[in-house]
């Protein structure tokens, strides 16, 4: 098993749970579509759902220039993001050993703002096509003003650690016999049929990528 690459993000509580390996950690990241991102503003804490995608190395995240987000990060303030994926509440026989499967990373470090203006149009087609493969081929790219309004900014994916919950209830012993059920109720993100939006010309077919979206 791969080791932490630092102290401060090896799992200690449950370790054997952790890991560290980029084809984990780029595993969960590239299914997930939401990042929590935790920075500190006048010293306080903050934790923000936001958008991101995974850029090789770096996990990339954009907003409005004047997002508190955004600010703190593009000025190098140390930052923390999580994703977490939910696949399943975890019944106990005990309440106290109720729990959830899931998959989650968190990634520690400072981020880097993307200001050459091609390396930025590019983030910006990256993270579009982490929600909808394909889509940034069809959709108007960014203008000289909303790219002017939008920040984009990297954050190395080289201090992370997975953490990963699979399996039934861990009850004690002495609840085994009990007449509860027990077991896992299995969840996941999915997806419905696609809605057209009411200015969309009627009869066009929606593209291959709507009408074919999966998630993982
Ligand atoms: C959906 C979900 C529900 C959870 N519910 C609970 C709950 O109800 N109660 C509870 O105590 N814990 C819960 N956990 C586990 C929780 O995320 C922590 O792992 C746990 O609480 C230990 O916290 P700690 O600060 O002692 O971690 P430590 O092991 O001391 O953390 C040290 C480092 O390990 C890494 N790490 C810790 N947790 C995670 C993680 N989940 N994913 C990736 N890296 C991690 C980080 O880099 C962190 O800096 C849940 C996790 C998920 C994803």
């Amino acid at each position: 098993m791969a080791s932490p690459p630092s102290e401060r993000v090896r799992v200690r509580r449950l370790p054997k749970r952790g890991a560290y390996d980029r084809q984990t950690i780029d595993a969960i990241l590239d299914e997930g579509l939401v990042c929590h991102l935790g920075f500190v503003v006048d010293g306080e804490p903050r934790v923000i759902p936001t958008g991101y995608a995974r850029d090789g190395d770096r996990l990339l995240l954009h907003g409005s220039r004047s997002s508190a987000a955004m600010r703190v990060l593009a000025g190098g303030g140390p930052a923390c993001a999580t994703v977490t994926l939910l696949d399943g509440l975890v019944l106990a026989r005990s309440a106290f050993h109720h729990s959830m499967n899931y998959r989650s990373v968190v990634v520690l470090g400072t981020g880097v703002e993307v200001v050459d203006v091609a390396e930025k149009l590019e983030a910006l087609r990256v993270l579009t096509d982490h929600l909808v493969p394909g889509r940034s081929a069809d959709a108007r790219g960014a203008s000289a003003s909303e790219l002017a309004l939008t920040t984009v900014v990297a954050l190395p994916l080289d201090e992370a650690s997975a953490k990963v919950r699979v399996g039934g209830p861990v009850d004690d012993a002495a609840d085994h016999d009990l007449p509860v059920w027990a077991g896992v109720i299995p969840l996941a993100l999915g997806h419905r049929s696609p809605i057209p939006d009411t200015e969309v010309p009627p009869g066009g077919p929606a593209p291959t990528y709507v009408t074919s979206y999966r998630r993982p």
